[in-house]
Order: structure tokens, then C-alpha cells, then sequence
């Protein structure tokens, strides 16, 4: 944390508790007399998983209780959308379309549940970013029918879809593949599909690319992609899984990404990522300095596809009695 936090109370902020909002602590030697009370700087968390994708973990009651104890007034479930072809996953990547309607009583048991803690739930659904839009049919019928809150855009370049399609066209070094990737985020926020690219920058990761990344050698190509958004109304996301997923620990976008984000007009949004109850609102400080460091002074939540401004709270703690 900042050195503005009194030291006593910096420890707070280890645990998990520590990334909800109006988190409350004794100050020590008082006999609990004395209270410090820290605005968190996000209640709100926009990228949940649910077990129907294969790969993630939790049931309602177990969302919501964490939700509830990290401080969190509004949830968005995001779970990825089914796609007709196997080369975008099976089973074990993405629900089936006709467990959509499984997805949706999930959605509403945690709404349910939420409710009465003061906890508003919302459904969204991470959908699929790619250059063909013949396999794109199935996705935009699901899109138009079902009444999201939320859509996600992400280009999961790790999935064979991708990989056949770079390898059909030759597309083998690490330029030629890291500047069709953002070509395709450009032309994807284009489509009007989605309200905000998920970890944009997801390419320096899993190995689609041999070599580090480095966003400099892409300035034009990634700013272009940013243009785009911008123009567009397309929100990026700041998606804080990054930090956890073992190859170098950073939140997507990269700070000097979301340097040039804020510059070409970018709006963000922000989630977890969230495969298990627990991973809520991970690394939600890193998201919090970023903003501050570019003086990015809100965030967009949408609600039936409407965007919403919300407040990033500052960190500065208020003293109570
Ligand atoms: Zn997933
Ligand atoms: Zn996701």
C-alpha cells in the first residue's frame, strides 16, 4: 500500500478481506476504542466464472458469500459463451448452447441470494473475438436472444481456432502473429458486439508468440486498436487475472498499454477473472494504482448493455470513533 496508510494498519491489507470496501479495523493499543475506517476503491467485480465453462469453481451460495465478505455490491457473471466449433473448446472451455438456460438459473439463484445482502447481481457472458465471421453465426444468435447486461469481446488466441487460422495463412513470427492479433481486437470492437474487450493485451501469454513481449515494437498497431475503442464507445478491460498466471506479474493491459489507453480516450472495466470464489477481486490493488497513476478517476459498469460511470474511491483512510 500507499505510505499514506498508518503503519500500524498497512497490515490489513495483506488479507483478503482487505480488497472489499469500508473495510473497517481496531487501531491497535486502543482497546478497540479507536476505528479506522478505508474506503475501498472498488465494490463492484465484472468478470465471474461459473462451473458450466468446465474449468472454473463455485456455486451461488459460495459466490456470494465471498462477494459479500469482500465488500462487493454488484457481481457480474460472465461465464464464456458456446460456440459451435470444437476448435474454440469442448466441454472443458464453455457450456453447451442448450445449457444457456442452466447458465441463466444460475445467474438468478445468485441473484436470489444476493438480494438480501445488498448484493445485485447481473448477467453477462464473455464472448468470442475472431477474423472469420462465418463462425460467428451461432455466437450473434445467442447475443440477440438472450438479455445480457454485459458482453465481453475476448480473442482467445490459444484456442486451435486461432492457430489454424494463423498457420493457414503463414502467419508464423512472433510480429506477424502479436499484429494480426490487435488487427482482429481493432476490427472486433468495430463489430458493435461487445461492451469491452477482456485482457486485451492476453497475447503476451500461453505461447502463441516465442518471444517476451514488448509492447513498444507495436506502439502504432496497439494504438490503432485503441482508436478504435475509442471511436467505437468500446470499453478495454482492466482484467487483474494476469498477475496470476505465472508469466510475469502484471494485470492485463500492461502499464504502458493502459498509459496509451488512457491517452486515446479509453473507457475501462474491470474484473477478476474469477474461476473460483476465492479469486474474486485478486489483485484489485494493482487495478486501483494503476487508475491513480494515470489519474483515471472512474470505472464503467454496464447494466442492459447501458454504460454506467462509477467513482474510483480514493485509498486515503477516514478516522471514526
Ligand atoms: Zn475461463
Ligand atoms: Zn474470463
Amino acid at each position: 500500500m500507499d505510505g499514506a496508510v498508518p503503519m500500524p494498519l498497512a497490515f490489513a491489507f495483506a488479507g483478503d478481506r482487505a480488497e472489499g470496501r469500508r473495510f473497517c479495523v481496531s487501531a491497535p493499543g486502543t482497546g478497540g476504542a479507536q476505528h479506522f475506517l478505508f474506503t475501498m476503491p472498488f465494490d463492484f467485480d465484472t468478470h465471474i466464472h461459473t462451473p458450466l465453462c468446465g474449468h472454473a469453481l463455485g456455486e451461488p451460495d459460495s459466490i456470494i458469500e465471498a462477494a459479500d465478505e469482500r465488500g462487493l455490491r454488484m457481481i457480474t457473471f460472465t461465464c464464456h459463451i458456446p460456440m459451435p466449433d470444437d476448435a474454440f473448446g469442448g466441454r472443458g472451455i464453455r457450456m453447451r448452447r442448450d445449457e444457456l438456460p442452466v447458465y441463466r438459473r444460475f445467474v438468478d439463484e445468485a441473484k436470489r441470494l444476493g438480494t438480501p445482502r445488498g448484493i445485485e447481481v447481473r448477467y453477462g457472458i464473455e464472448a468470442e473475438i475472431f477474423p472469420e465471421e462465418g463462425v460467428m453465426a451461432q455466437m450473434d444468435e445467442i447475443l440477440k436472444a438472450e438479455p445480457f447486461d454485459f458482453v465481453l469481446g475476448s480473442l482467445h488466441h490459444q484456442l486451435p481456432a486461432y492457430h489454424t487460422w494463423l498457420r493457414e495463412r503463414g502467419l508464423e513470427t512472433d510480429a506477424e502473429v502479436v499484429r494480426h492479433y490487435f488487427k482482429h481486437l481493432e476490427s472486433g470492437v468495430r463489430s458493435g458486439r461487445y461492451d469491452s474487450v477482456a485482457h486485451p493485451d492476453l497475447i503476451r501469454l500461453y505461447g502463441t508468440i516465442a518471444g517476451p513481449f514488448d509492447p513498444a515494437d507495436y506502439e502504432e498497431t496497439i494504438r490503432a486498436a485503441l482508436r478504435a475503442a475509442a471511436e467505437s464507445g468500446t470499453c478495454w478491460e482492466i482484467n487483474t487475472s494476469g498477475k496470476f498466471k505465472g508469466q510475469g506479474p502484471h494485470i492485463h493491459p500492461l502499464p504502458e498499454i493502459f498509459a496509451w489507453a488512457v491517452e486515446e480516450g479509453v473507457s475501462f472495466t474491470l474484473g477478476s477473472d474469477t474461476h473460483a470464489p476465492e479469486m474474486l477481486t485478486q489483485g484489485f490493488d494493482d487495478a486501483r494504482r494503476l487508475l491513480e497513476i494515470n489519474g483515471v478517476a472512474s470505472i464503467r459498469t454496464f447494466l442492459r448493455r447501458e454504460a454506467e460511470e462509477r467513482p474510483v474511491a480514493t485509498a486515503a483512510p477516514e478516522s471514526t470513533q
